[in-house]
């Protein structure tokens, strides 16, 4: 039998893809670009790695603290070439200290493409024991603007697709967040569908890792989990850990609640979860979002159990966080423990996490959602 194709194509249409030109900027540019720039203003090819450390290592952001460099080169720099291609177009802070960035990228066939960037200090107490964790953020960053997954209780994916985010694109999410406080760790939980985008993201993951210093095992990608492109990309020096989003163990619930995988059965996705843990020796989180009364019954919670019993992975339960204009609702805390106490008592290793950020301005996406639907 043929194993069943993913439903998605490889390389997003022409009008989703990247924009094929490279913006002039320190971020966009390859290093031999970048070289040529400095040469043409004078400067010398060394000088360009350094301006990427101080960016990319250091954290700078305005060339003017750049003191490692002329100061003429300095005045130039500021002048020929931006270090970004986004622009902040928004900023809110939520009294737990979680901030979130609205970033503007260059527009796709007249549409508004603008990604959230979340960055969360960690809680003191929650991380007592990890000096890194303990005085570091996680950082929340996307891989598209919109989704074209269509999960009907997510704010990403409701006006769909509008288009790939460009390498750097993605790693000026990082310099941005890094520059709100030091990152112990980021999710690749923001808008957009990872493995749908994957070239760039690993070319942004490898400037992360080698350049940022954000070791693999503090980076945790989440995907609806193709299992062919899974099974692709596990033998490619995984860069991150792996998050699959489940929902549930029901095989029609799955299908409207994560649209795209319609055609993909469940067995599939949690064989190729075993394969990546097999080939990668990092075992896979599956991610659960509770919807009261859709998918929070203590029968789902017996068959989720079910279906992963005797696997090497944990279950990460997401109280649902309310969508403007969404059916959907969180369920109350003692349905969050009832649940997980099934999958506890059945031996499947579970854990909640609570959202952050959301005295502020709600689910992640609304704050793009709400400013897009005002146009
Ligand atoms: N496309 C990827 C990344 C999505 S965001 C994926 O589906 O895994 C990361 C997780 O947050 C996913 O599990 C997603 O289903 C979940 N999520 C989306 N909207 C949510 C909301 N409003 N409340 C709680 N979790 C949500």
């Amino acid at each position: 039998m043929n194993p069943p194709s993913d439903p998605r194509p490889e390389v997003a249409p022409a009008d989703e893809a990247v924009p094929s030109v490279a913006p002039r900027t320190l971020l966009a540019l390859a290093p031999d670009e970048l070289a040529r720039v400095f040469v043409e203003l004078g400067a010398k090819p060394f000088h360009a790695r350094i301006a990427r450390e101080n960016v990319l290592a250091k954290g700078l952001l305005e060339y003017a603290a750049m003191t490692s460099l002329p100061a003429s080169l300095r005045a130039d720099l500021e002048r020929e070439l931006p270090i970004f291609a986004g622009r902040e177009i928004g900023c809110s802070s939520a009294p737990d200290r979680t901030t979130k960035l609205l970033i503007e990228f260059p527009r796709a066939n007249a549409r508004e493409v603008s990604v959230e960037v979340v960055h969360m200090p960690s809680l003191a107490l929650a991380a007592e024991d990890d000096e890194t964790e303990r005085n570091g953020a996680t950082l929340c960053v996307s891989t598209q603007a919109g989704c074209p997954i269509g999960c009907p209780f997510c704010a990403s994916g409701q006006l769909g697709l509008a288009r790939n985010l460009a390498a750097h694109e993605i790693l000026e999410q990082y310099v941005r967040g890094q520059s709100l406080g030091r990152l112990a760790r980021s999710v690749v939980m923001g808008m957009g569908e990872p493995l749908l985008n994957f070239a760039n993201l690993s070319a942004a993951l490898d400037a992360v890792h080698d350049e940022m210093g954000l070791g693999s095992r503090r980076v945790t990608v989440s995907t609806v989990g193709f299992p062919e492109r899974l099974r692709k990309i596990a033998p490619s020096r995984p860069r991150f850990q792996l998050a699959i989003s489940l929902h549930t163990p029901d095989q029609e619930q799955r299908d409207e609640l994560v649209p795209a995988m319609r055609g993909t059965p469940i067995d599939e996705v949690l064989a190729a979860g075993d394969d990546w843990f097999e080939k990668t020796g990092r075992e896979v989180t599956y991610e659960y979002v509770l919807l009261a009364g859709t998918n929070d019954t203590q029968g789902h919670a017996r068959r989720v159990s079910a279906r992963l019993r005797g696997r090497r992975c944990t279950v990460n339960l997401i109280p649902y966080n309310p969508v403007e204009e969404s059916p959907y609702r969180r369920p109350e805390g003692q349905a969050v423990e009832g649940f997980r106490r099934v999958l506890l008592e059945e031996r499947v290793v579970a854990t909640v996490r609570w959202s952050r950020g959301v005295d502020s301005d709600a689910a992640c996406g609304q704050l793009r959602l709400r400013r897009e639907r005002s146009r």
